[in-house]
């Protein structure tokens, strides 16, 4: 494997069909699962690692955020990646950048509402890396349900000759979603932070159970994270997998979005929910049955 800092170079190394995985590091088994799937379909798998400055607001977790690069090579390396792109901020913003990436409509909603900006600094970055990586597919996390629908449609407006793959959310084994930012929670929070899985999996029930009803299916999303103290709900939202607009019924592919506060920490999850011959299945995800990588040294 080998380890670069400028596009010029990852893209002299990569050959044929290239698989991308586009991560901010500190990694887990969730960006494992994409390096995963994209050694399954490529000749070459380039995962960047890189920490957008452009997608946090000021008041936001820029300077905390987990980093640990030495860390991640040996992740990356022993799920049988190619190439690591860490490129430093220069590579990525050589001056400061006068051009935006803006995606209208989808980014409305939830995430798009509570940070203003935000995906404009994913919408952004990601461009950039399409650009400068030049893949043929790439891999994100439907973890991040709303940033998909975002980079599906950015991909689709500006003709990126790339095909976006969505991966299911995988979890701790109790059921919190993954997220590098797990390791801010103390143990109070952790705690707490179970409930928005509980609410999840209660969605899913209730959608095999035949419920329809999307006011219903977020109350039931809603319903064990108010009732923990100490935790915070932003939204739970039944939204269209293509548009990110919320929607009032289970008619179409859609996801059920919650995000909630707990200290200092966002944390986000959700079910997607796809027809298969004409019933509605939820996508509970992936549930580790060890410790998360998260939570040990390399
Ligand atoms: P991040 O490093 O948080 O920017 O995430 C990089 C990619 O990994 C994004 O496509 C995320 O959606 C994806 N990802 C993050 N957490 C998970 C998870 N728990 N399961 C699946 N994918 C994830």
């Amino acid at each position: 494997m080998k380890i670069v800092q400028t596009f010029a170079e990852a893209r002299e190394l990569a050959g044929g069909r290239v698989g991308f995985v586009p991560t901010m590091g500190y990694l887990h088994e969730g960006h494992i699962s994409l390096v995963d799937a994209a050694r399954r379909e490529s000749d070459t798998v380039t995962v960047s690692i890189f920490v957008n400055p452009l997608q946090f607001a000021p008041s936001e977790d820029l300077a905390s955020y987990p980093r640990d690069l030495d860390r991640d090579v040996a992740l990356v390396e022993a799920a049988g990646a190619d190439i690591v792109f860490a490129p430093p901020l220069a590579e990525m913003y050589p001056s400061d950048p006068l051009t935006r990436v803006t995606v209208s409509d989808v980014t409305e909603t939830m995430e798009g509402a509570i940070r203003p900006g935000h995906f404009d600094g994913v919408a952004t970055v990601v461009a950039k890396l399409f650009a400068g990586i030049a893949p043929d597919a790439a891999y994100f996390g439907r973890k991040d349900a709303q940033q998909l629908v975002t980079v599906r449609r950015m991909t689709a407006d500006l003709s990126f000759p790339i095909h976006i793959v969505g991966s299911p959310i995988v979890r701790e084994s109790d059921g919190l979603a993954l997220s590098s930012r797990n390791t801010y929670l103390n143990r109070d929070e952790r705690i707490a932070a179970r409930s928005l899985s509980t609410g999840m999996f209660a969605v899913a029930a209730a959608v095999r159970g035949g419920e329809r009803s999307g006011t219903v299916l977020e109350q039931i999303a809603a319903g064990p994270v108010d009732a923990e103290p100490g935790i915070d709900l932003d939204y739970a939202t039944l939204a269209d997998q293509e548009s990110a607009a919320t929607i009032d019924a289970l008619d179409r592919p859609a996801f059920l979005a919650v995000a909630a506060r707990v200290g200092r920490t966002r944390l986000l999850d959700n079910v997607h929910i796809d027809p298969d011959g004409g019933d509605w299945v939820p996508d509970e995800g992936i549930r580790l049955d060890t410790t998360s990588i998260l939570y040990r040294e390399a």
